[in-house]
């Protein structure tokens, strides 16, 4: 008898889909400007998927061929049980990679839980290393305690780390190369990401505050020396080493270098919703498939090989208009 090839998703536009974030709650101790309103409101308890659901929808992507979880929110940590959780993702056979997006505030306390949990890499968020700064992105958060943990990361021994920074002009643009020279000396990663129009924020004009890739790039260019690099990492990230260190910058461009063309990836909402792509609404409830057939993997393992039909060619995000997608990236999972 020949054997089964090996499960996959793919698409219509003949993409594999082998890569699933998870957002485990839409709740955080941070506001950030560019991710929430100031006076979010948060999901009650019944909406959001239970832990065991959550694992459950997990083990079925898996046998369906995903290779890389990416664990989110929300702040991922501020979960409770959010360790066991991620211990028995870790756990799955077929997964290759657990990974996690963090605000870091918790980082300090939990690094070598996580790690024996089976986390091989995490991205931090640091948009500033100014604590006045920090404070007015993030309006709730405190600059030493994500320094503490990135410290504490560090310490742990991570296969890598990487900082994520949204890049807002007149608001940390001219932080760029503070942010490189931060990474190049504590031996890690960074990554700067395009401000995405996701949900309707008031403290600032997307459109206003759109710093492109490419003016980062040049500023960077006035301190240290790029070297474009293949490197992919199954994200969007388009990679550069910064010469004569082991520190690579990432760009994440989702207005000025649309990556789509190359998508693997789905996310599921901590409400149950299966979004097929980050910037249009096509999603598939699971929730209420999970919940109307409670123990069925198979009608679960269907539903989500019938959802990479609708999976949209390409993002329409555009910055200058009223954001067409109301739901804000804490809900998304980024
Ligand atoms: N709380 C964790 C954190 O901040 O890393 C994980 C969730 S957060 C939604 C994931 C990532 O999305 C962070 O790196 C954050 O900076 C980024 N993000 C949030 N809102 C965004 C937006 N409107 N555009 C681009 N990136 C955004
Ligand atoms: Fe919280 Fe992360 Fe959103 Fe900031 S970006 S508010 S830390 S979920």
């Amino acid at each position: 008898m020949t054997p089964r090839p090996p499960a996959q998703l793919i698409d219509r536009f003949g993409r594999v889909v082998d890569y699933l974030r998870i957002s485990i709650t839409d709740r955080c101790d941070f506001r950030c400007v560019y991710c929430m309103a100031e006076d979010m409101t948060f999901l009650p308890r019944t909406q959001i998927l239970s832990l065991e659901e959550i694992y459950s929808i997990a083990q079925a992507f898996v046998e369906l061929g995903v290779k890389k979880i990416r664990i989110t929110g929300g702040e991922p940590l501020v979960r409770k049980d959010a360790l066991s959780l991620l211990k028995n993702i870790g756990q799955l056979d077929g997964l290759n990679e657990l990974v996690l997006t963090t605000n870091g505030s918790q980082l300090d306390t939990m690094s070598a839980e996580l790690k024996a949990a089976g986390v091989k890499r995490i991205n931090i968020s640091l948009d500033s290393l100014n604590a006045e700064k920090f404070k007015r992105l993030t309006r709730t958060g405190d600059l030493q305690q994500v320094l503490n943990g990135i410290q504490a990361a560090k310490s742990t021994g991570f296969e890598r780390l990487k900082i994520n920074a949204v890049v807002l002009k007149n608001q940390n643009h001219e932080e760029v190369g503070d942010l490189v020279q931060f990474a190049v000396d504590n031996g890690i990663d960074i990554s700067f990401i395009e401000e995405m129009p996701l949900g309707v924020v008031k403290q600032h004009d997307r459109g206003v505050a759109y710093y492109s890739s490419q003016l980062i790039k040049q500023d960077l260019a006035q301190r240290f020396t790029l070297i474009a690099s293949p490197e992919k990492t199954g994200g969007p990230s388009n990679y550069f080493t910064v010469a004569d260190t082991n520190t690579r910058v990432g760009f994440i461009s989702p207005h000025s270098e649309n990556f789509c063309s190359t998508c693997n990836r789905v996310r599921l909402t901590v409400e149950g919703r299966l979004l097929l792509c980050l910037g249009n609404e096509h999603s598939v409830d699971l929730k209420a498939v999970l919940r109307e057939h409670p123990n069925n993997t198979a009608v679960l393992k269907q539903t989500i090989i019938n959802a990479m039909q609708i999976k949209p060619e390409k993002h329409e995000f555009n910055v200058h208009e009223q954001p067409v997608i109301l739901r804000y990236m804490n809900m998304t999972g980024g």
